[in-house]
């Protein structure tokens, strides 16, 4: 199972994958993610047994893709979002401060 970065075509495993998540919009319900490899930076949304991409839009956003992680699970809390696979957890904060290291 490995989840592609739509900019440079890489592919990761889950866990690769989901540390390279770093904000979570409660509003919007979507995380960002910055690409290890080519830098990209990307929003989805965490679903159910998938990730679904697509574009902010009038404050919302708008699912246009989706890729299926079979087992996926997320749980809302109050500052952050927890993304579970099989045993592993993977916690993602609520976004308050810029992207350390942008350009
Ligand atoms: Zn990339």
């Amino acid at each position: 199972m490995l989840i592609p970065c739509f900019a440079c075509e890489s592919r990761f495993r889950p866990d690769e994958y989901f540390r390279a998540c770093h904000d979570y919009h409660r509003g919007k319900d979507v995380v960002a993610w910055t690409c290890p490899r080519c830098g990209n930076r990307d929003e989805l949304r965490v679903f159910t047994g998938e990730l679904g991409f697509g574009y902010a839009r009038h404050g919302g956003f708008d699912v246009s893709d989706r890729v299926r992680v079979p087992g996926l699970r997320r749980r809302r809390e109050d500052l952050r979002l927890d993304i579970s696979l099989d045993e592993a957890v993977w916690r993602v904060p609520t976004g308050t401060r810029r992207l350390v290291g942008a350009h």
